[in-house]
């Protein structure tokens, strides 16, 4: 099943999450549907997490 949160701001296609570019017009995509902004931001929340776990002490 794809997940799709992001829609082409020029044809309104909803992108695939992870897409660097819309299927359909070719545009890019916006920059938080991109693969390597989505595993950034998965990096950090498991960062942040475990900072919230083991405590600013750790
Ligand atoms: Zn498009």
């Amino acid at each position: 099943m794809a997940v799709r949160i992001f829609t082409c701001k020029s044809c309104n296609y909803e992108m695939r999450l992870g897409a660097s570019d819309c299927r359909y017009c070719f545009k890019p995509a916006p920059f938080l549907n991109r693969r390597k902004s989505l595993i950034g931001l998965a990096v950090i929340t498991v960062l942040a997490f475990v900072w919230v776990v083991l405590g600013p002490a750790g």
